[in-house]
């Protein structure tokens, strides 16, 4: 069986945390809605939601892209997945939401430092909205 992981996945915009606009945010050099922080994790609105609630979840530690994880991030990425569902009830998404990690230039990822989207809607007005039961 070929056991072998491609890790070549390309990472041209690879940076480091020095200058990826996360590693900004991490040292509030740039402001961003700040939802969760521990010793390991950050979590914040999404500058361009693509739902009524989105937000993303980073480690402290600069990992670029989910291909560059190794067997010592394990710990580390259970506690971001763990995150998610706990945030999203907080922020009203108590239906369900949806999780993404882009990864690579193939992958859609604009910005290499590890992260994990997290979006939905809340229900409530939209849904009722949608039933006809309001009308404004
Ligand atoms: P990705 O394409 O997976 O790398 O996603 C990067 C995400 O970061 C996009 O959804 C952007 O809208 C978001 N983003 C970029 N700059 C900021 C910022 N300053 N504050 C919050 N979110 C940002």
């Amino acid at each position: 069986m070929n056991t072998h992981i491609n890790n070549d996945i390309n990472t041209d915009k690879k940076a480091d945390l020095n200058t990826t606009i996360f590693g900004k945010i991490l040292r509030g050099e740039i402001p961003c809605q700040k939802i969760y922080e521990d010793d390991e994790l950050f979590a914040f609105h999404d500058i361009h939601p693509i739902a009524e609630v989105h937000f993303l979840i980073i480690p402290k530690k600069f990992i670029p892209t989910l291909a560059d994880v190794t067997a010592d991030d394990s710990a580390l990425l259970g506690k971001m997945l763990s995150l998610a569902p706990l945030l999203a009830k907080q922020q009203g998404l108590i239906d369900g939401f949806r999780t993404a990690i882009n990864t690579g230039k193939l992958g859609g990822q604009d910005v290499y430092h590890l992260h994990i989207h997290v979006f939905g809607n809340r229900p409530g007005a939209n849904a009722l909205r949608a039933m006809g039961a309001l009308t404004s």
